[in-house]
């Protein structure tokens, strides 16, 4: 009889008992929407049916209506407590049937899909292990079918997010999620796969159609609460089916990351180039951690010199990599990358760390110290309890502040001048002593300058260069030089290779040089024989 109530809308499977019933559920488990249960049966009683399939993680979800006599508030209340989910009696009407079934099988789904977390709250997209499921399906469905994955990236989110808070960060992530929708086709699938990264499959011939508007992105994207919004696309044809989704993804993202902070360069696509550079950067990535904890970074010092007497002033600490099997590697293959994932900053503690256990041993053996500059990134400055660090470093090895020369690259300082600037004035009050590393190669403006606290400019050797191979613009060296000199900074030549580069920097009075024509980056027991001399 029920059977025949509900077979308009649901397809119906029946047992005979509820040994039978269980088989049946062992071999559908997915797929049953709903149990309708006599709790008078032969071979198992339904009570006993309930309390084992309560028992089971997957069927215990499927709601269990039971049937009763009329009137029995007795068995009504059993079986609610063996955990059906509500029950019918008899004699069946079949219209409250229907609606019982059809409101029990809604609510169940709806908790279902609550469960699996299938969208992003913030942004209402699709949340990324759902998201994995629709391209899984879809790709199934339609084998032979293009498909392609978009990743998007919003540039400097992150920074947004720092600046005007969290609420405003939340604010233009759902802005940005509706422009990433808007600019998609209407057919595709998005998600948010991490704070400010969109993905989205879409069908390749859109892709293609679309390309060309992403690209002008900048140009037309108007934000209301950003003036620009950069959004850099990654672009993944899948044409390998075997590739597990997961990886696709990854492989989306990669692309994208690839261009970040590239200046005018918004789209990019997954290629063999891009495959190998990945590639290099997970062997790098995955061989980090092991390589920190085996003592694989090792410290170089390149010397200082004053340019009036030639005599050692100080040094840089620059680090390099000795892997077993890559061997040596300069920081330009791995520093970019760590200052992408933020491993830098451990890195960058390890190098500070190892200078000043240094500084300690030369100390203890008696030779008269110069000071070691190290390189600290921007990743370093963002962190909190930096100056701390520092403190903690000079107490722990019992060093005088001002042996410890901090550069700082002139680009951080573009990036967030108040923040930058705040910081190393805490760290200048400390006593140590701040350079501005690679002047000359970013944008900071002169008259910037003034306004920060600074013991040292370190001018970048690629502007060194481009200085003097043109005689004309000679003059742009000498007055960089004067004028760090009326603020009251003393000035270090970078890359310095030939004796005349030297003679001309010497005679611009410029206070310092660095370079090849001095000496290379050393290993420490080298550095040592200088310090002895
Ligand atoms: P940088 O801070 O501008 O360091 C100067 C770079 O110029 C060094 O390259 C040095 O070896 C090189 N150099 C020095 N004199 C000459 C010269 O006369 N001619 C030429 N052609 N080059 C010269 P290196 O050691 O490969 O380092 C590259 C960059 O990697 C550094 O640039 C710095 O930004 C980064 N780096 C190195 N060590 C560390 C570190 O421990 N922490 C952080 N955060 N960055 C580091
Ligand atoms: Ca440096
Ligand atoms: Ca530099």
């Amino acid at each position: 009889m029920l059977g025949a109530i509900l077979s308009d809308d649901y397809s119906i499977l029946e047992a005979e008992n509820g040994q039978v019933a269980l088989d049946i559920l062992e071999s559908n488990k997915e797929n049953i929407a709903l149990i309708l249960l006599d709790v008078i049966m032969p071979v198992m009683d339904g009570y006993t049916f309930l309390d084992i399939i309560k028992k089971d993680s997957v069927l215990s979800l499927i709601p269990v209506i039971v049937t009763t006599q009329s009137d029995s508030e007795v068995s009504e209340i059993a079986a609610l407590e063996h955990g059906a989910t509500d029950f019918v009696s008899k004699p069946y009407r079949p219209q409250i049937i229907r609606h019982r079934a059809a409101s029990l099988i809604r609510l169940r789904e709806t908790a279902a899909m609550v469960n699996q977390f299938k969208f992003d709250r913030l942004t209402g997209l699709y949340s990324k292990e759902f998201f994995y499921r629709t391209v899984k399906d879809c790709l199934e469905k339609e084998p032979e079918k293009e498909f392609t994955l978009l990743c998007c990236n919003i540039e400097n989110f992150r920074l947004y997010n720092d600046t005007f808070g969290r609420k405003a960060g939340d604010k233009l992530l759902k802005e940005a999620a509706q422009i990433f929708l808007k600019r998609v086709s209407k057919n595709s699938v998005c998600c948010r796969y991490t704070a400010d990264r969109f993905l989205c499959l879409t069908d390749k011939e859109s892709e293609l159609k679309g390309r060309e508007s992403f690209s002008q992105a900048r140009k037309t994207t108007r934000s209301e609460l950003a003036d620009n919004l950069p959004v850099k696309i990654g672009i993944y044809e899948i044409t390998d089916r075997t590739v597990p989704v997961e990886l696709m993804c990854d492989r989306a993202v990669g692309v994208v990351d690839t261009i970040k902070g590239i200046y005018d360069q918004y789209v990019a696509v997954y290629d063999d180039e891009i495959r190998d550079i990945l590639l290099r950067e997970q062997a790098i990535t995955d061989a980090m951690e092991t390589a920190l904890s085996e003592k694989q970074f090792i410290v170089y010092f390149q010397p200082k010199n004053c340019l009036n007497d030639d005599s050692m002033a100080g040094a840089e600490a620059l680090v390099r990599w000795i892997h077993p099997e890559w061997g040596f590697m300069s920081p330009g293959e791995f520093i970019p990358l760590f200052e992408k994932n933020g491993f830098i900053r451990r890195l960058d503690e390890y190098v500070w760390e190892s200078v000043c256990e240094k500084l300690r041993e030369w100390k203890d053996k008696g030779y008269t110290l110069v000071p070691v500059s190290v390189n600290v990134s921007r990743a370093d400055i963002y962190q909190s309890g930096l100056v701390e660090k520092f403190c903690k470093l000079i107490e722990k090895y019992e060093i005088d502040p001002s042996y410890l020369h901090l550069e700082i690259t002139e680009s951080a300082y573009t990036e967030d001048p108040e923040q930058i600037i705040s910081t190393v004035e805490e760290l200048r009050n400390k006593g140590f002593v701040i350079e501005m590393d690679d002047f000359g190669s970013g944008y900071s403006s002169l008259n910037m300058l003034g306004e920060m606290s600074l013991d040292i400019l370190k001018l970048d050797m690629k502007f060194i260069r481009n200085q003097m191979a043109k005689p004309a613009e000679r003059g742009l060296l000498k007055a960089i030089i004067e004028m760090a000199h009326t603020l009251d900074l003393k000035v270090v030549a970078e890359g310095v290779e030939t004796a005349e580069q030297k003679e001309r920097l010497k005679s611009m009075n410029c206070d310092y040089a660095q370079g090849y024509f001095y000496a290379k980056p050393t290993p420490s027991a080298d550095y040592e024989k200088l310090l002895q001399r």
